[in-house]
């Protein structure tokens, strides 16, 4: 067994200088990770590591997911932390709307936990997973790379390996960003409190996935309340960045939410357990590499997350899903052909066109999303959605599937009102 493969029984265990392994993964989100399982579980000599120390750090997804992805992509029950089975749309103004099903249509994931699984998974299959590495340059040498990592007392670390996949998310800390004026990066910001509430206070928000909506509730984004487990919910705000506008702070902006959606004698019984936050940065027609030479990048990296609703999970584990069987292709090297020049192609026909129709959706209703005018555009929207099921909304809102919307929304989605 090479010395990559070794078992290490802590993130800070003596590693020698330099290692070996076939594939370097560089991030254990839910992209890398699955994909380290899934080449660990086909036998291969995988190495994954990520910054964190500990992945039950930096848990900052809020990991809202429709039911269907647990069975897709087999994840267990035990990284769920809530189903839901109701959608609340608070807003414009005091306006609410609820839709319910008569079955469970999703989870809120308990990101943590899913990265630990997936980690836990990757090992169990014979894999090795190293934490508190960060990967900081990544070069070619002979037939492979050779990859540079920092530990996090400063010591350096190199991996040799005939593929090195970046997962490293919206950093893209390997596969690097190349701009592009018509495809630009389009970001987003989130910052999510997880809070301990009553048991009386936390049912009125359990099984179900509330949105605030309105340039009211948040400029140019939008506010959300997520069940976790019994007595815990998430609580958050997330904005697209708007070059040359000003904006207020994102927390000013999630501690005006909590004022209003709570009273004080509630508010004062919240008791926070965690802050945290992120950005997710997308190209909207997905134009960049997705790979150089025999650097591959996935997940986040390559712009799988979607703005609409600041959803990237099962999008960065279908990325997973497509790369895999062609990384295992080009591994074996048996065919002429190089198996690898299908993905960008095969992940684009994975997400579907509707994907960048969604993005495109996206930019132009969150970065409008900013006056009355606009306000009373969403509020005929969202008078178009009464008649709706709430089935019909998951569709809407998880599928892209904007037709069961009707011809209305049309002129809106190509930007044309
Ligand atoms: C506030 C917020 C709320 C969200 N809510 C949802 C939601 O409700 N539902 C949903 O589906 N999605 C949500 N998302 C998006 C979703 O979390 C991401 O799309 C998804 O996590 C992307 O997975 P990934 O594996 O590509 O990247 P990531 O999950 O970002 O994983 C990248 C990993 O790489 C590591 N890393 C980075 N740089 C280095 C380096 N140089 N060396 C080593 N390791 C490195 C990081 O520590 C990290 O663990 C949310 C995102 C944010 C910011």
């Amino acid at each position: 067994m090479p010395a990559a493969l070794t078992p290490s029984p802590s993130p800070r265990c003596a590693l020698p200088s330099r290692l070996h392994c076939q594939v370097l993964v560089v991030g254990a989100g839910p992209a890398g990770a699955d994909l380290a399982r899934q080449l660990a579980m086909a036998g291969v000599e995988v190495l994954l590591v990520d910054q964190l120390a500990d992945l039950s750090h930096a848990a900052f997804s809020s990991a809202a997911l429709p039911l269907a992805t647990m069975d897709r992509f087999g994840l267990p029950a035990r990284v769920a932390a809530a189903r839901w089975s109701r959608w609340q749309l608070i807003g414009p103004g005091e306006r609410r709307r609820e839709w319910s099903g008569s079955a469970p249509l999703g989870v809120v994931l308990d990101f943590a936990a899913l990265r630990r699984w997936l980690a836990d998974e990757c090992q169990a299959w014979g894999g090795q997973v190293t934490l508190g590495l960060r990967a900081v340059a990544c070069r070619p040498e002979g037939k492979g790379l050779r990859t540079r990592l920092r530990d996090r007392r400063g010591a350096l670390l190199e991996v040799e390996s005939a593929w090195v996949v970046d997962a490293t998310g919206q950093q893209r800390a390997l596969i690097g960003e190349v701009p592009a004026a018509r495809d630009p990066l389009v970001s987003g910001l989130g910052c999510e409190w997880l809070v301990e509430a009553p048991q009386s206070l936390w049912e009125q928000w359990a099984d179900r996935l509330a949105f605030c909506l309105g340039s009211d509730w948040v400029g140019q984004g939008y506010g959300w309340v997520f069940p976790m487990q019994p007595g815990r919910l998430k609580i958050g705000v997330c904005r697209l960045a708007d070059e040359g506008r000003p904006q207020r702070p994102l927390a000013a902006e999630l501690c005006a939410l909590l004022d209003r959606l709570f009273s004080p004698q509630e508010r004062a019984a919240l008791r926070v357990l965690d802050r945290h936050g992120g950005l997710i940065r997308s190209r909207i027609h997905r134009r960049e590499p997705h790979r150089r030479g025999r650097l591959l990048a996935l997940g986040d990296a390559v712009s799988t997350a979607n703005l609409l609703g600041g959803e990237g999970i099962r999008h960065a584990l279908a990325s997973s899903r497509v790369l895999a069987p062609l990384l295992l292709r080009a591994l074996d090297g048996a065919g002429a052909s190089d198996p690898l020049r299908a993905y960008p192609a095969d992940l684009r026909r994975a997400l579907g066109w509707r994907w960048s129709l969604s993005g495109r959706l996206a930019r132009r209703t969150w970065l409008g999303l900013r006056s009355p005018a606009a306000d009373r555009r969403l509020e005929a929207l969202l008078q178009g959605l009464e008649g709706c099921t709430a089935e019909d909304l998951s569709a809407l809102l998880f599928d892209y599937r904007f037709e069961r919307y009707g011809l209305r929304a049309v002129p809106y989605l190509l930007g044309w009102r």
